[in-house]
């Protein structure tokens, strides 16, 4: 399942509660070469947010921002 959500407003809150994330911990999560931040919210739900860099920070061929604005738009 999968949400679209932007991700400055994951960054403030859930949004399947809309309790604040904030205060919970969020933790890096790594999906093949992808960079995720990963937080598991109080309601049990987790909340990811991509990263637009990955592990290496050497992630720039384009390909990671045509899939971004593809899930932003
Ligand atoms: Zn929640």
């Amino acid at each position: 399942m999968h949400h679209i959500i932007r991700e400055s407003d994951l960054k403030h809150a859930c949004p399947y509660c809309g309790r604040s994330t904030q205060t919970r911990k969020w933790e890096s999560s790594f999906d093949s070469n992808k960079h995720y931040k990963v937080l598991e919210c109080m309601c049990g739900r987790k909340v990811s947010i991509r990263m637009p860099f990955s592990g290496s920070g050497h992630d720039d061929w384009g390909l990671d921002k045509k899939v971004e604005e593809a899930v932003k738009s």
